[in-house]
């Protein structure tokens, strides 16, 4: 690729550098509804506005970076879901992706139930209200306390990972004088991330045991004979960002396989099954997530008829959709900063946080799109590269996007679906302190996660 001389860097498409990106969009003011949530819109000033408040308010009254949340949106999707699936289904909702005591509220209002994978996310569940039954206990590596909380809690279900777990949660609940309810977790050997799957040996990771070899079998025979446990299902879940129902296709069919054996080996027919989570989302206008009510029509469709076909009945399903409700309700107001062309190469736009409140990209590769949102601009397009504060050159957030050339420092970009992984997996990476999450709705902004202190590093650093 040949460099340009352009003085204020790459702004033509025959000069652009190699990279994964699209052509600019016909119109950068413009904002695809697809990857923003849904109450986002310009005002007649061309200022972006959420929920009905405009994000120089919410700069103003809440500072930058913060994550801007449209409640009204989550609310829609989780019952989206909880819809879809009717009920003779569950949809946990995958507390990892972002969980906080305002957004139990909201789930365990919309009739959701919560998946949890440490003694922390089982806190702030049981610390809004959320019924214990309707929690589920996940992880690879639970601690002794942890299940001991969570079986006296009361929790719906605890997904066993391993055989070691196995007794060793029969043993607490015992110990308990309780009978925990627990689903196996198994590898079915499928992974699945976005538009592609893998349907052999991927047994090898950390999560499940493996259906390979008999040891999930195995795995039931032990459960089964434990009298701590109450097995009433199978947990598979293949992956993340999924867009292709195949691998789910695949997981369902070796699942219900499972069940088969199991009803002809100990004549019990295990009434719940669940598919796990993974959905994706478009966090470019290139991705196309499908709409809730058709993922539940086609998981339906494969697992009554695997278990029409094995002659079962059908079993409770359950899904755990995490980032597919999350992802989208959320973006990260920041203000710009130093902007900084690099001939023939593109220009760097530094923003007031970084890879301490998106560690997605560095971490995944991920790719996110971004938009100047304080005001509309007819300035050319210039291919930029959205960069931290942090002292590290992979502290990138959006790789390759494009931007109005006369971006200024001062104005305000928004990277939209940061509603998953990105607030929960933040860190306090050059002492940068964790942005807030703010909820908006009806013209009202309410913070739900206050944006961290000074104070609050300095309390933990106790000399
Ligand atoms: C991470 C995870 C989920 C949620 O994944 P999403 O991609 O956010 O939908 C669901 N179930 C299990 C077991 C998980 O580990």
């Amino acid at each position: 690729m040949s460099r340009s001389a352009h003085p204020a860097g790459p702004r033509h498409a025959d000069v652009l550098p190699e990279g994964h990106y699209s052509a600019p969009a016909a119109d950068l003011n413009e904002l695809d509804p697809k990857v923003w949530a849904q109450t986002v819109g310009r005002d007649a000033d061309g200022v972006v506005t959420v929920g009905g408040v405009d994000v120089k308010t919410l700069a103003e009254q809440h500072g930058t970076p913060a994550y801007v949340l449209d409640e009204d949106d989550f609310r829609e999707r989780a019952r989206a879901w909880r819809t879809a699936f009717g009920h003779d289904a569950d949809v946990f909702y995958a507390g990892k992706a972002f969980l906080s005591r305002a957004v139990v509220r909201w789930l365990h209002e919309e009739g959701l139930n919560l998946d949890v994978c440490s003694g922390g996310e089982l806190a702030t569940a049981l610390s809004a209200g959320m019924p214990a039954d309707r929690i589920a206990f996940h992880g690879n590596n639970k601690s002794v306390s942890e299940i001991t909380r969570a079986i006296d809690a009361g929790v719906g279900r605890i997904v066993l990972d391993s055989f070691q777990e196995i007794v060793r949660v029969a043993h607490i609940a015992q110990s308990l004088g309780k009978r925990q309810r627990v689903q196996i977790r198994i590898t079915v050997g499928v992974e699945a991330h976005t538009h592609e799957f893998i349907a052999t040996a991927h047994e090898d990771q950390k999560f499940g045991i493996p259906l390979a070899g008999g040891q999930a079998a195995e795995a039931v025979r032990r459960a089964l004979q434990l009298d701590g446990l109450e097995v009433i299902g199978i947990h598979s879940h293949i992956g993340s960002q999924i867009f292709d129902m195949s691998g789910f296709e695949v997981a369902a069919h070796r699942v219900v396989g499972l069940l088969k054996d199991i009803r002809d080996e100990h004549g019990v027919e295990l009434p719940e099954i669940d598919l796990g989570g993974g959905l994706g989302i478009a966090y470019t206008s290139d991705d196309d997530p499908r709409e809730p009510h058709e993922i539940a029509k086609a998981l339906t469709e494969i697992v009554t008829r695997e278990c029409d076909s094995a002659k079962l009945r059908t079993p409770r399903i359950s899904v755990e959709p995490g980032r597919a409700i999350v992802g989208p309700t959320a973006f990260t107001l920041y203000e710009v900063g130093t902007i900084k062309p690099l001939d023939g190469l593109r220009t760097y736009v530094s923003v007031d946080g970084g890879m301490s409140d998106n560690i997605r990209t560095a971490l995944y590769d991920a790719e996110y799109s971004v938009a100047l949102v304080s005001r509309t601009s007819d300035a050319e397009p210039m291919l930029a590269r959205v960069v931290g504060k942090h002292c590290e050159s992979g502290d990138i957030v959006v790789k390759d996007a494009f931007l109005p050339g006369d971006l200024a420092p001062g104005d305000l970009i928004a990277v939209p679906a940061t509603g998953a992984y990105c607030r929960s997996m933040a860190s306090n990476y050059n002492h940068v302190l964790r942005p807030p999450v703010v909820a908006v709705k009806d013209g009202e902004s309410r913070v739900i996660v206050r944006r961290e202190t000074e104070e609050d590093l300095l309390r933990l650093d106790v000399g």
